[in-house]
């Protein structure tokens, strides 16, 4: 491996380590991730599994062949009820987290009580895909790493870690139709396992994958940025309304029958008037006027 080991920002690199018949990806946020932290004030028990749960989404997502966007729910009963992260095919990244009270840290159970984590992958054609497991183990890594072989897929394993400028973990999956000694799964898995949170938020990435598998033969594809963008519009929100249903609109409209929602994930504001809000209900889609408010 050549080149400056200079610290890359918002990007993911794909590697293959060639003898050992292993791929992988490793991801570090930084822009991207203060902007999904910033759009809430989310207390650092929270703040810490958003930023895992969105590094985990850009690894994955280079795992399938994605064209539209894979999201990443996890849903329970306890403190931290909602988390969602999204990355799409186009390397952007979006997530939002609902809490209540104090969120505790530790173990998953304790974090969002009893729950569970879907996996979706949204195609540009045909119904999406979804892959469900129960909110259990000591992290998100963990629970994808149930999900991975509860689901029959390829053996995979995750690292995550949040840093209070930066969201970053490595992944390694075998690669499928490779054949390979009996001891390079486990090798590559032991040799992973001892990457620290230090070295996966702060180390440029050829550096890190030459310290963790130096013995290896170390193939690295070419950096891919990674950005955030919000994928709500207008018309987006008015489809929704339109599913919500008139009844329930008329209750959320103001006395003028006007009606201001708010993206969670990006804080960006739209303005229906009584016009707009009956057009969004006969029409659903077909709403041309200004953007949104801010
Ligand atoms: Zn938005």
């Amino acid at each position: 491996m050549h080149g400056s080991p200079t610290l890359e920002r918002d990007s993911m690199h794909r590697f293959v380590l060639e003898s050992a018949g292993v791929r992988g990806a490793l991801v570090r946020l930084h822009a991207s991730w203060c902007a999904v932290r910033d759009s809430h004030p989310y207390p650092a028990s929270v703040s810490a599994q958003l930023g895992e749960a969105l590094a985990a989404v850009v690894l994955l997502s280079t795992t399938i062949k994605l064209q539209g966007s894979l999201i990443l729910q996890a849903q329970g009963d306890g403190p931290l009820h909602t988390l969602v992260a999204q990355a799409s095919a186009g390397r952007t990244v979006r997530g939002v987290a609902r809490w209540r009270g104090e969120v505790p840290c530790g173990e998953l159970t304790h974090v969002f009580g009893a729950g569970r984590l879907a996996l979706t992958t949204h195609t540009a054609q045909g119904d999406p895909y979804q892959g469900i497991v129960a909110l259990e183990g000591d992290n998100v890594a963990a629970a994808l790493e149930t999900y991975f072989s509860q689901s029959e897929q390829l053996a995979t394993r995750l690292r995550l870690a949040t840093g209070p400028q930066v969201a970053a973990g490595i992944l390694v999956q075998i690669l499928p139709s490779r054949v390979t000694g009996p001891d390079d799964w486990p090798r590559i898995v032991l040799l992973s396992e001892t990457v620290t949170t230090d070295e996966l938020c702060n180390l440029p990435a050829q550096t890190l994958l030459t310290r963790l598998f130096h013995d290896e033969q170390v193939r690295m594809f070419e950096s891919e940025p990674v950005a955030f963008r919000c994928t709500c519009s207008r018309t987006r929100i008015a489809r929704t309304l339109a599913a919500i249903g008139h009844a329930q609109l008329d209750g959320l409209a103001d006395e003028r029958g006007e009606l201001e929602v708010t993206c969670e994930f990006c804080n960006r504001s739209y303005r229906f008037d009584r016009v707009d809000v009956e057009h969004a209900l006969t029409e659903g889609v077909h709403i041309d006027s200004p953007d949104s408010v801010q």
